[in-house]
Order: C-alpha cells, then sequence, then structure tokens
C-alpha cells in the first residue's frame, strides 16, 4: 500500500533516518519521506491543534504569514472548514514578525495569543456576526500595541482592526470558507499594520486548496486561481 505525502501529495519511500519535520523544524527520526524531503516527527502528529499551531509558528522561519497557515492547514487533522481557523491568524502574523525581524517574539506570547482566540464557536460567522479569523487581527493589534479594556488609542485599534477584517470577510460574500477568510483577514492586517503601526509586512495570499475544497466558491473568490 502505497503512502502519499501531506504537504505535497508525493508517494511516500520508506526510509530510516534523520530528517527535518517539515512542520516544527526539529530534526528527528524519519521512516518515510517523499521526494521533497517533507517529514512529519512524532509531536506534530500526536500534538492538539493549538499546541501544533504553536509549534510550526514557533520553528518556522517563513516571512509571509500565508506560508505558515498554509502549512499548518495542510496537517492531516486539519478540517477544510472549522474552528481551528479561528486561532491562525495573529500567531502566524506574529511569527512572521519575528521572522522578518520586525518585532521580537518574547516567550509564552504564541501561546498566549492562541489562548485569546481559542474560545470563538464554530459557525460564529453566520449565528452571530462573528469570524475567529477576523478576531484575531483585532488580538494580534492589541497584542503589538500592549492594548486593554482600561487604555484608550490601543483600545480603539483593536476595535477597528476587528471590524475592519469583519468588513472585509462581509464584503467578499457567502457561504462561508475559513480559507479565504484567513486569506482576507491576513490581507487586512498587513494593510493595517502598516497604516496605523507604520510595520510593513508583506501578504501574499494564495490559495492552496481550491483543488480539494468541495465547496470552493471559485470564480466568486479573488484567491481562486485554477
Ligand atoms: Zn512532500
Ligand atoms: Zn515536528
Amino acid at each position: 500500500m502505497a503512502y502519499h505525502c501531506v504537504v505535497c501529495g508525493d508517494e511516500l519511500a520508506q526510509v530510516d533516518t534523520v530528517a527535518v519535520c517539515t512542520f516544527c523544524g526539529h530534526e528527528t527520526p524519519s521512516k518515510y519521506l517523499c521526494s521533497a524531503g517533507h517529514h512529519i516527527c512524532e509531536e506534530c502528529q500526536l500534538a492538539d491543534w493549538p499546541q501544533l499551531v504553536e509549534r510550526v509558528c514557533e520553528g518556522s522561519h517563513q516571512t509571509d504569514p500565508v506560508s505558515i497557515v498554509n502549512l499548518i492547514m495542510k496537517h492531516p487533522m486539519s478540517i477544510m472548514h472549522s474552528p481551528q481557523h479561528h486561532i491562525l491568524v495573529s500567531a502566524a502574523v506574529l511569527a512572521a514578525l519575528r521572522n522578518n525581524r520586525m518585532r521580537p517574539l518574547a516567550p509564552g506570547r504564541l501561546a498566549s495569543a492562541i489562548e485569546r482566540t481559542k474560545g470563538i464557536p464554530m459557525g460564529a460567522c453566520g449565528t452571530r456576526g462573528e469570524c475567529g479569523a477576523a478576531i484575531c487581527v483585532g488580538t494580534l493589534v492589541s497584542i503589538l500595541t500592549s492594548a486593554n479594556y482600561q487604555k484608550d488609542r490601543e483600545r480603539s485599534l483593536a476595535l477597528q482592526a476587528s471590524a475592519e477584517a469583519l468588513l472585509t470577510i462581509a464584503q467578499a460574500g457567502g457561504p462561508r470558507c475559513c480559507k479565504q477568510s484567513v486569506y482576507l483577514s491576513l490581507e487586512t492586517a498587513s494593510i493595517f499594520l502598516k497604516r496605523e503601526l507604520g510595520i510593513d509586512l508583506s501578504v501574499e495570499p494564495r490559495c492552496e486548496f481550491d483543488q480539494v475544497n468541495e465547496e470552493c466558491k471559485k470564480e466568486r473568490c479573488k484567491y481562486f486561481v485554477h
């Protein structure tokens, strides 16, 4: 029976070696490798979703957060549309800012960003007008400005960041696509960080899921390329 790489789809060859885990970047024993050298370590296989998001963001060297979220969304436990997407955006942008040497990443900051955004329930876009990916943009701005409920401008900026991301997602039309919401939120974050905080983080969304997403909006989505 042939196994296939979760990252690129290539057939896996049985090996007995040490390889860099594609997800967390650690060198670990590997029993299977694809021709491109993709490998998933045991800890990244056993991690729960928030742990996995943290592991990938922690180990990433990517400067575009789109590459970081696209890798996370290729993990075997990733579900095409799910609340898993609610905790990706702020963590991926914080990692990309570190990788671009634009902002340091303090220990525990990824975990706290994930913790802040993980309570938003499934389908909240339709049931209460909220989207976890959009709220991540407010969370991100809150973290970068050290906002809290007693602050003045910082609090307003966090609220405005979430609001702008929500508006962008609303204007893209439905039905929901969690991939599209993540990309739209990343683009909104990039525009907002540049305009309000002078942080010039480049974000270039490319959807790598349109071929496998049975509910893809195709021509109705600006990220549809095929
Ligand atoms: Zn591969
Ligand atoms: Zn790993």
